[in-house]
């Protein structure tokens, strides 16, 4: 009978309760118990009643709490979606996408219906999407098209600690709607517990601290500074690996360059350890790695092996990966860094704080006690790093978050109300850029060129070169470079033991006038081979890269017919030079900033600044040093070195930028002088 065999199920015991699940049933009650374990989750209640009680609120926990994944199924579960949307911004794209895959998993629906993502050029959500990660940027962006935000019910600004310029922004911008929308809740959380700034800021807002579990973490340093930390990360991985017991190990990096070196190293050495040591899984993370590449830090390691992750700063906070037990901290990361006065940014490997240095030191000790080694000395770290990162906002470049302000109507950007304001003068250049540009008119209104541009998800800089390419009949064109350009420098691909073979195959895709030219040049013949992944692999060109380039365009082209830009691409040929050119003065038009001229001395000088910069040696111009160039963006590595770069003709910015540039300017040095330095002159 029915109530027998019912008894009989409740008397078999777990082990055997297991057999009688299939793998995802078991998988699933997996997940459903993890979620209860989670430190945040004692804490639900509480939290919620925090909720209902107070409109903003500050929320402080450990990394791998359950901040992000757990507090947004909270609301859902007990009904904060029924009117509207529960949106959460991360700093970062990774992030976004991979917490909301969790999440997803966690509520066993699809991701990009009920929980979805959307970061730039790349929208996962759908009308069903309650649950949405996004990037701050993003959420920036939605301010344009609804500046009440009304799809909302409740806005979580995650790692607020991180005080990227976006986060910081919307700060200002939430903090006005949440006066006028009372329905609306927001929770801003973080990481660090310096949460009294948050609370001062929005006007004494609450904050509910989950406490965290962390372990004890022994940190080591090295005795001397190292000369090469990548190689000195992958021997302390090394050593790790062979002499200290079970657990993962997690290396911090700069950027995705130094990571594929260090797996390459990795890889090759102990490849020649054969079946003598235990299996090593190398999983990278950075920001352009695909999701499916993402998705395997996650998994859990196999017993007997070990996982090393090498990972940027995702990993210091937005990520959390259980089972690290050893953390290898290089003491670095790549930062923008901008000068007002010369107008120049760059991205520059600086050393990191010392609340980064013990945030990732945490990541060792969150499931057992763990082992920190410091790629540099104790010395380094009392007397050397900051206290903490100083905000993005005050050492980058504003023309973009200042055309977006302006759109949004918001024209006195002095009393803009900024946790931290912008130095004064970044302010000003930010507001000159967008003048010369032709975004903002004498009053400093946005003008109809300004509001076009303000559309473009992309830098000013770009997203005029992208309008002015109309003028000169090559949107299509133009818009395939601004694709290329975007993905970053993961174009090419040089593995080391075919690094002659892979030169070669990009020497043959240079054209000439610049870098620009051999992107077209390259997207244009995997155009024609109907996108094939076999040419890519020929031409030792990174398929995902191209496609990511491609899904761009596409986006880019639909936003064109949007604000209206003739796309009519009347086909011209690709060798034909006055395309070429064309391309180049549409480029011109957006970038007439970043002139540099071959000076005398063999070195290149910023037409404006005189200051000092290199071609990078990964420019097909490299040797030819053309007399005039127009960069696209600046690193900093041991010299200044301009990246992607066009060769133009000088009498080109006198017709482009005739407000910008004098004549005086594109002549020679000697007549030059007497005209431009009145203050060295005698
Ligand atoms: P917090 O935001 O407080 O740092 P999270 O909500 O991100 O914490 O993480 C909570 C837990 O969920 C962690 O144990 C983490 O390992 C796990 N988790 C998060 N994302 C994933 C993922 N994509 N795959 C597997 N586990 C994940
Ligand atoms: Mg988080």
């Amino acid at each position: 009978e029915g109530s027998d065999s019912s008894s009989e199920i409740a008397d078999i015991d777990m082990k055997e309760a297991d057999k009688l699940l299939t793998p995802e049933e078991k998988a699933r009650l997996e997940m459903q118990q993890g979620r209860d374990s989670l430190p945040v989750f004692p804490y639900r209640d509480d939290l919620l009643k925090a909720i209902r009680d107070h409109q903003v609120i500050i929320i402080v926990g450990e990394t791998g709490s359950g901040k992000t994944t757990q507090i947004p199924q909270y609301l859902h579960e007990i009904g904060y979606t029924r009117f509207g949307k529960i949106g959460v911004t991360q700093p970062r794209r990774v992030a976004a996408m991979s917490v909301a895959a969790r999440v997803a998993q966690e509520m066993n629906v699809k991701l990009g219906h009920e929980v979805g993502y959307s970061i730039r050029f790349e929208d996962c959500t759908s009308d069903k999407t309650l649950l949405k990660y996004m990037t701050d940027g993003m959420l920036l962006r939605e301010f344009l098209g609804d500046p009440k935000l009304t799809g909302y019910t409740c806005l979580m600004i995650d790692e607020a600690h991180e005080r990227t310029l976006h986060t910081d922004i919307l700060f200002g911008l939430v903090k006005d709607v949440a006066r006028y929308r009372k329905d609306l809740k927001l929770l801003i959380s973080s990481a660090t517990l310096d949460a009294e700034k948050f609370s001062d800021y929005f006007d004494g807002a609450p904050i509910f601290k989950i406490p965290g579990r962390r372990y004890p973490v022994d940190i080591y340093y090295t005795k001397s500074p190292e000369a090469d930390y990548v190689e000195a990360a992958v021997i302390t991985a090394l050593q790790i690996h062979v002499t200290q017991p079970a657990g993962d190990i997690l290396i911090f990096l700069t950027g995705q360059e130094e990571i594929e070196t260090c797996q390459e190293m990795l890889q090759q050495r102990t490849r020649g350890l054969g079946t003598k040591i235990a299996e090593l899984i190398i999983c990278p993370i950075y920001a352009t790695l695909p999701s499916d590449m993402q998705a395997k830090i996650f998994e859990p390691t196999p017993p007997g092996a070990r996982k090393v992750v090498i990972a940027t700063n995702i990993a210091e906070t937005s990520l959390t990966i259980n089972g690290i037990i050893y953390v290898i901290d290089c003491g670095f990361a790549k930062q923008t860094s901008y000068n007002p006065r010369t107008g120049m940014e760059s991205l520059i490997v600086t050393p990191i704080s010392k609340a980064s240095a013990n945030q990732r030191a945490g990541r060792a000790g969150r499931v057992a006690p763990g082992k920190c080694f410091r790629l540099y000395t104790v010395f380094s770290y009392q007397q050397e790093l900051d206290e903490t990162t100083i905000p993005e906002i005050q050492r980058t470049n504003l023309g973009n978050v200042v055309l977006m302000l302006k759109s949004l109507g918001i024209n006195d950007l002095i009393h803009f109300d900024f946790m931290d304001p912008p130095p004064a003068e970044t302010l000003i250049r930010a507001l000159e850029q967008l003048y010369a540009l032709g975004a903002l008119n004498d009053e400093g209104d946005l003008t109809k060129l300004g509001r076009r541009m303000a559309e473009f998800p992309l830098d000013p800089m770009l997203s005029k070169s992208v309008i002015q390419a109309e003028a000169y009949k090559c949107v299509d064109q133009a818009l395939t470079v601004c694709c290329m350009l975007s993905v970053g420098n993961s174009i090419f691909y040089r593995p080391k033991e075919k690094a002659i073979h892979a030169d070669n195959a990009r020497k043959n895709f240079f054209r000439p006038g610049g870098d620009h030219m051999t992107l077209l040049n390259v997207f244009e013949q995997w155009k024609e081979t109907n996108y094939s992944t076999n040419w890519c692999f020929e031409n030792f060109i990174q398929m995902r890269s191209m496609k990511r380039a491609r899904d761009i365009k596409e986006q880019l082209v639909e936003l064109c017919k949007r604000v209206e830009i003739d796309y009519a691409d009347e086909k011209l040929s690709t060798i034909d030079d006055e395309l070429y050119t064309n391309v180049r003065k549409a480029f011109a038009s957006g970038f007439f900033y970043n002139t540099a001229k071959l000076s005398k001395s063999g070195n290149y000088k910023t037409l404006k600044n005189q200051h000092t910069v290199h071609i990078h040696p990964s420019s097909s111009m490299f040797e030819t040093l053309p007399k005039w160039v127009i960069y696209h963006e600046l690193v900093f590595t041991t010299k200044e070195f301009m990246r992607n770069i066009i060769e133009i003709t000088p009498e080109w910015l006198l017709e482009i930028a005739p407000h910008y540039y004098k004549k005086s300017d594109i002549m020679e040095e000697e007549g030059k002088k007497k005209v431009k330095m009145p203050g060295t002159a005698k």
